[in-house]
């Protein structure tokens, strides 16, 4: 069976100026050799903390941002090599949700005029049919029919994204890149958007990619989570398997510095140290080394590659040894 998308080396580098005069050239390697692949109605997560690339990864996958290599595949069309024409056709296969759905919304369209504009430019509707089409959206969504004649403003931020998920919809895509569609709302209303996509996902039959920094939203919602480091997967794995066994340090990291239910649990012992690397120099090696409690010479020259490790894919020169909760040494062991 063709995977439903898939990526491969998939790159985005961007050039930038730095210095007092902008003199100095360097490059914000972004994403680099991203490499994966979904099955239909499945979901993805991709982690990692701000900077990590994962917004341009959701980006480049609808070339919303153009990748400076690699290629993506949904089913068997090459979206990477599509001109201009063929994107557009494409793009209603492939649809985004924002974090902020109030930047993405035009202020100045209802929202039945913003479900319209992609339905007519598609063919989907007629002027004819274009009103059964958006109120088709708005129910499928949890709005109310009279919703249809407001604008973004008079909703809450709750509501906003349900708009912007019933637009991803219009086009009834087979992918949804969903780039931290929840992180801007409260807890409560988090629970209900996650359960719409849910929901959606189950009648509907789509893909999702969604990216995130909740462990928590992400364990509910993922059957596989790709972790990114500095622009890198650097584990892959089921859900199940990435949160009962963690092989990458950074994974582990992230795991342990999520906050818990319960603050009795035992926590591991603290496994990194330090904040995120700039993306504009990147260490040398494996690009965790600076903040990793195990490197050692090996890590701080020679880039480990993502490579299967057992159900896993893991890139780490370390991934094979059973790093057990209890025996991760910190410095202050060793
Ligand atoms: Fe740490 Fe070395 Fe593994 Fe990188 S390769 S995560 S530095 S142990
Ligand atoms: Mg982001």
């Amino acid at each position: 069976m063709t995977a439903l998308l898939r990526t491969e080396g998939l790159t985005k580098h961007f050039p930038v100026r730095r210095g007092t005069l902008r003199r100095q050239a360097g490059t914000v390697q972004a994403v680099t050799d991203v490499s994966f692949q979904l099955d239909a109605d499945e979901t993805l997560a991709i982690v990692g903390e701000s900077g990590c690339g994962k917004s341009t990864l959701g980006r480049a996958l609808l070339r919303l941002h153009e990748p400076s290599g690699g290629k993506v595949w949904l089913k068997d069309m090459d979206i990477t090599a599509l001109n201009h024409q063929g994107l557009r056709e494409a793009r209603k296969h492939m649809q985004i949700i924002f974090q902020d759905p109030f930047g993405s919304l035009n202020p100045r369209m209802t929202v039945r005029e913003t479900l319209s504009e992609p339905l007519l430019l598609h063919g989907l509707a007629t002027s004819a049919t274009v009103r059964a089409e958006t109120d088709r959206l708005i129910d499928l969504c949890g709005l109310a029919r009279w919703h249809a004649e407001r604008y973004p403003h008079e909703f809450s931020g709750g509501q906003r994204q349900r708009v912007g998920i019933a637009r991803a919809l219009a086009t009834r895509p087979m992918l949804i890149v969903c780039d931290e569609p929840v992180s801007a709302l409260d807890v409560s209303v988090q629970a209900q958007i996650v359960n719409l996509l849910q929901d959606l996902q189950r009648e509907l039959g789509m893909a999702y990619v969604f990216i995130s920094h909740d462990l928590a939203v992400v364990r509910h919602i993922a059957r596989k989570v790709a972790v990114m480091y500095l622009g890198r997967i650097v584990e892959e794995a089921t859900t199940e398997a990435l949160f009962t066994s963690p092989r990458h340090p950074y994974t582990r990291m992230l795991i342990d510095s999520a906050p818990r239910p319960d603050p009795t649990a035992l926590r591991h012992k603290a496994s990194a140290k330090g904040g995120t690397p700039s993306a504009l120099a990147m260490p040398s090696g494996c690009a965790f080394h600076p903040r990793c409690v195990l490197a050692d010479d090996r890590c701080r020259t020679i880039r480990p590659e993502l490579r299967q490790v057992g159900q896993s894919r893991v890139a780490c020169h370390f991934a094979e040894t059973a790093i057990s909760d209890n025996v991760v040494p910190t410095r202050a062991d060793s």
